[in-house]
């Protein structure tokens, strides 16, 4: 009873927000406007850079906005050489790098970057960090937030989910949303993705950095780093709900020759 009850709802959703991830060709259900979002992470990111202002006027502040630009950049062009940059257009992308030891990143939709201190020696070099830019720019370019509150809404919400993501944005529907993921703040910055976003993150990163003109072999060194860096312990964004160290350094050893494909 209850499955003929939902199916029809869910293939309407479907229909009417099924997408495919671009380059990984993969359906996905992403139910919000990708303005509410945007904007709803923009307030989180002021909100953390204002409590935690970024490093300014270093080598290493240099380095990440180098390789943030030069991995953007390559992602819009090949967005737009395929006809979507429609896709990323609100996208003003931004590369900061801030104190603190964790080993971690985070890119939101909307393109704001940003690096922790702690990353620097596991990326060790312009290729290292080429990587983890690419990784976290895909989560964002693939929408994955988008889906991750998506699957939630759906489940937690149903009928009213559907609603609320095809209506106007307010404050309401913001509010509404901000309660439905019941995170705050740090809605669409630290998702807990799942391992298949967090698979799909590493081979679209690896493609992004060889877009970008980095050697994607170079992927596999800086995953070996992180094995070493973090052991079993510790589960920043950039590990989190992953396979495990053995098996991503694996799959990215896999993907290799299919990545190399897009080096300049
Ligand atoms: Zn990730």
């Amino acid at each position: 009873m209850i499955a003929k009850k939902v199916f029809p709802f869910v293939l309407c959703v479907c229909l009417l927000a099924c997408s495919r991830v671009p380059l990984s060709g993969r359906r996905q259900l992403n139910m919000l406007p990708e303005n509410t979002l945007i904007d709803m992470s923009l307030n989180s990111y002021r909100q953390f850079l204002s409590k935690t202002p970024p490093v300014a006027n270093t080598t290493a502040a240099d380095q990440i906005q180098r390789v943030g630009n030069k991995v953007s950049s390559a992602v819009v062009q090949y967005f737009s050489k395929m006809g979507n940059a429609k896709r990323i257009h609100d996208y003003k992308w931004e590369f900061n790098l801030v104190n603190d030891k964790t080993i971690n990143a985070w890119c939101m939709p909307g393109g704001k970057v940003v690096v922790y201190s702690g990353l620097l020696p596991v990326t060790s070099d312009d290729a290292g960090l080429a990587y983890v830019m690419g990784h976290e720019i895909a989560h964002a370019v693939a929408r994955h937030g988008n889906e991750r509150m998506s699957q939630i809404l759906l489940t937690q919400m149903g009928g009213l989910a559907l609603q609320i993501a095809l209506s106007e944005k307010s404050t309401e529907t913001q509010a509404a949303l901000l309660t439905a993921y019941g995170v705050g703040t740090t809605v669409g910055v630290i998702l807990p993705f799942s391992r298949m976003h967090e698979s799909e993150a590493d081979r679209l990163g690896m493609v992004f950095m060889a877009m970008a003109g980095y050697q994607p072999a170079k992927a596999i060194e800086t995953l070996e780093r992180m094995q070493k860096a973090t052991g079993k312990s510790g589960v920043p964004e950039f590990l989190s709900t992953h396979p495990s160290h053995a098996n991503r350094i694996n799959e990215a050893k896999a993907f290799l020759p299919q990545a190399e494909k897009y080096l300049k």
